[in-house]
């Protein structure tokens, strides 16, 4: 299938665009490199642009004959969500509805949506099923959630077929190593424990210790970020037209923010210095996905099942590209 993948630059979706070439679809990435890594995908499939240009990506969908979109590209932190809300809404929902508005001109209605755990917000009950009610809490959550309401819409309306697949946490790295985890900045707990380990930073802060959890830090659903790129290739590849394919992605047990340290410091070998601090505003105690609709649906299934497989690739990259991909 010939396949547009935008935001394909980027940490997801290279390891998605990665394998849907293993699987022998013809890909085109379209991406702005505001995050993205060049040297993340093959120079001869990247075509750079912004979302925003919409005759830009009208000519692309046209002269590639782009027969399905994966859609990556969007801004991804909770916080800066909170303080810049436009930027959310211009880059997440304007950008996405503009990018439908094309897919639609040129007669396109297959599409596979990067959503996330946020859209639950706090949830009732873990782990967290596709029923849960969807009540996000902060404007990244928010913006993600129209656009999985706008696809249903599209579906009845248009026949599109579509997926939207909630991350939970996103980890890890190809085990191949040439790619890997790289934001600037980085604010996820893995890398920034690892870099601690390292010795990048001096310390891990923990973000609370005060939770009604075991040991009192957060939990969460880490997943390795291949198995995230399979449920994508698992989805493109059953799209129906007039359905909607809305699955929970992570691995369905959850890990403190205490057990990922001692995680990366069995890993490692090395002790990471730890600071315990106040809780980060709008984290939720625990959020731990059901995967067992995707299971059981699609047939999908982690190959990183546990938390030690998925941190010893991260350390992998980490160690061999202290720098990103700026090595
Ligand atoms: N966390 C932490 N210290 C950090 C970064 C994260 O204690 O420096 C905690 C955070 O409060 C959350 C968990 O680690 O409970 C995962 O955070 P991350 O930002 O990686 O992902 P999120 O769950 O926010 O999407």
């Amino acid at each position: 299938m010939k396949i547009l993948v935008t935001g394909g630059a980027g940490y997801i979706g290279s390891h998605t665009v990665r394998l849907l070439l293993e699987r022998g679809h013809e890909v085109w990435v379209y991406d702005n490199l505001s995050t993205g890594h060049r040297a993340a995908v093959p120079a001869e499939i990247l075509l750079t642009g912004e979302l925003s240009e919409l005759h830009r990506l009208d000519h692309v969908l046209m002269e590639k004959r782009i027969a399905a979109v994966v859609h990556f590209a969007a801004s991804t932190y909770v916080g800066e969500s909170m303080t810049d809300p436009a930027r959310y809404y211009r880059n997440n929902l304007v950008n996405t509805l503009n990018l439908m508005e094309c897919l639609r001109r040129q007669g396109i209605g297959r599409f596979v949506f990067s959503s996330t755990a946020t859209t639950f917000g706090t949830p009732e009950r873990v782990p967290i099923t596709e029923d849960e009610p969807q009540r996000p809490i902060n404007p990244y959550g928010n913006t993600k959630l129209a656009v999985e309401r706008a696809l249903a819409d599209y579906a009845r309306a248009y026949g599109w077929g579509y997926a939207a697949l909630r991350y939970f946490n996103a980890a890890g790295a190809s085990p191949s190593g040439d790619i890997g985890e790289d934001h600037d900045p980085e604010t996820h707990l893995i890398p920034l424990v690892i870099w601690a380990a390292m010795g990048r930073r001096p310390h891990i802060e923990i973000f609370g210790t005060d939770y009604p959890t075991p040991d009192g830090t957060c939990i969460r659903d880490y997943i390795h970020v291949d198995d995230l790129a399979s449920a994508h290739i698992l989805a493109l590849e059953r799209l129906e037209p007039g359905k909607g394919l809305c699955y929970n992605l992570g691995i369905g047990r959850g890990y403190s923010v205490r057990e990922v340290i001692k995680a990366v410091e069995a890993v490692t070998g090395k002790p990471v210095p730890v600071k315990e601090g106040p809780r980060r505003p709008g984290d939720p105690a625990s959020l731990v996905a059901s995967c067992d609709k995707i299971q059981r649906e699609l047939g999908w299934k982690p190959k990183h099942a546990d938390l030690k497989s998925i941190v010893e690739t991260a350390w992998n990259w980490h160690r061999e590209h202290p720098k990103g991909f700026k090595k």
